[in-house]
């Protein structure tokens, strides 16, 4: 038989978490930080409190150690309460990445920065993108040469959340760069991950990007000349940055469909509510077919994207804690996820706000922020859609049918 019901420990969890953000995430403080530009310092600590900041992570580091189906209801819960989305991606970025940082580092760096930012005192990215391009990762211009025990890093990323973060809280980023020529046929390989500490010398970040949503997380660039790191910055071995990324993505694409599954509950909600009071040829527009049969297609298409979510979050657990699925097995899972959560999100925002009429098109209705912070999941970030069409279709029909090889 098949059990889809959470743990008492999960129903706890998800319980308490969101009293918390009842509490203290209302959408008033939502706008504000939307409107300001930042998460505020007391949002970052209580969730250092609710053991949210990399709670993956091994007891023995310092995390939570808990499983991904309870990092999918923590991001779920924030996705609800958060409809802009900056907390969830604070939360999923530093979950993700510090994850995969965490497995494959040096204990100077959980020293340096793991153990800080489970706590709050630091934060932790990613830096894979370049203006030439995201999608095509391992055709990454910048550069890491050995010299002795250190490596000297240059280059540029661009499009990296959290740049204004880590200037504040300190830390700094899974950075990927070049560190030998690619070979024919398997460009990918050559690339290596270090960790970036944000205040190294020759790191400059640059201007923050002016987004159009999630504006209380920020976006922005980093230039690095020359910068100088040990050796026991480099994370996993030489020439195997490409693998990890991919294990990075893997679990930040989970956690963005769980948020995003939390956002269209909350969006849902609002609309029901909504649709149930505001009178139009004389009957609540709730009764009317065009409305409700609208609001059952939408409901019907979050409980199977649900499914797919937590499905692929146990698998992921297995596939961590029982080796019982292969990473590729379970990236088809999460691609689909990255390929079908976002956009439908961005249709339960666009819907529901239709239903609202003009209130939906103001900024008293907290639904505009929903539809830009979705937008940049759906966009691109952690992965374009495409990308996920191309993981699942080499996972169908084998990798001699990868388009570009
Ligand atoms: C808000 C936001 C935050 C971000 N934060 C980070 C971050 O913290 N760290 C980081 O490293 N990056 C970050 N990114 C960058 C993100 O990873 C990239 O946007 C993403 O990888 C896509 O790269 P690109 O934007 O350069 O698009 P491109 O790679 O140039 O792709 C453009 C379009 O072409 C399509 N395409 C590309 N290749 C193919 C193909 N073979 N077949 C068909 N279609 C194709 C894509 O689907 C896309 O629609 C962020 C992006 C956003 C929007």
């Amino acid at each position: 038989m098949v059990d889809f019901s959470f743990s008492e420990e999960q129903k706890l969890f998800q319980k308490s978490l969101r009293e918390w953000c009842q509490k203290e995430l209302p959408l008033e403080k939502i706008r504000e930080m939307d409107s300001k530009g930042e998460i505020s310092r007391g949002i970052i600590k209580g969730m250092t409190d609710m053991n949210l900041l990399l709670m993956t992570v091994p007891q023995e580091h310092g995390g939570a150690e808990v499983d991904w189906i309870t990092a999918c209801i923590a991001a779920e819960e924030l996705g609800y309460a958060d409809l802009s989305i900056a907390v969830p991606v604070l939360f999923l970025v530093e979950t993700s990445w510090g994850f995969v940082m965490d497995k494959y580092c040096t204990e100077q760096v959980r020293e340096e920065i793991i153990r800080k930012a489970i706590k709050g005192d630091a934060f932790i990215g990613i830096a894979s993108t370049e203006s030439g391009g995201g999608s095509d990762v391992a055709a990454i211009k910048s550069t890491g040469r050995k010299e002795g025990n250190s490596w000297i890093l240059n280059g540029e990323k661009t499009y990296i959340s959290g740049t204004e973060e880590a200037k504040k809280m300190g830390g700094g980023y899974f950075l990927l760069v070049r560190t030998a020529p690619p070979i024919p046929e398997a460009s990918h390989k050559g690339i290596t991950a270090f960790y970036l500490p944000i205040n190294a010398d020759g790191v400059e970040i640059g201007k923050r990007l002016e987004d159009m949503g999630r504006m209380a997380i920020s976006t922005g660039s980093i230039a690095m000349d020359n910068v100088k790191i040990p050796d026991s910055y480099r994370i996993g071995e030489e020439g195997r940055g490409f693998y990890l990324t991919m294990e990075g993505f893997d679990n930040a694409r989970l956690l963005i469909g769980a948020t995003c599954l939390g956002a269209s509950q909350r969006a849902l909600e609002i609309g029901m509510e909504y649709i149930k009071e505001r009178k139009a040829f004389g009957s609540p527009i709730g009764k009317f077919e065009g409305i409700q049969f609208d609001l059952a297609d939408l409901w019907a298409e979050l409980e199977a994207l649900r499914s797919l979510v937590y499905r692929t979050a146990w698998m992921n657990e297995e596939k961590y804690r029982n080796k019982r699925f292969t990473p590729h097995e379970v990236s088809k899972y999460i691609s689909a996820i990255k390929l079908k959560v976002p956009p439908f999100a961005f249709k339960v925002f666009e819907h529901v706000m239709l239903w609202l009429g003009a209130w939906g098109y103001t900024k008293e209705c907290p639904l505009e922020m929903g539809l830009r912070g979705i937008m940049s999941y759906y966009i691109g970030a952690e992965g374009a859609v495409n990308i996920q069409r191309i993981i699942i279709a080499r996972e169908l029909l084998g990798r001699e049918y990868i388009p570009y090889k």
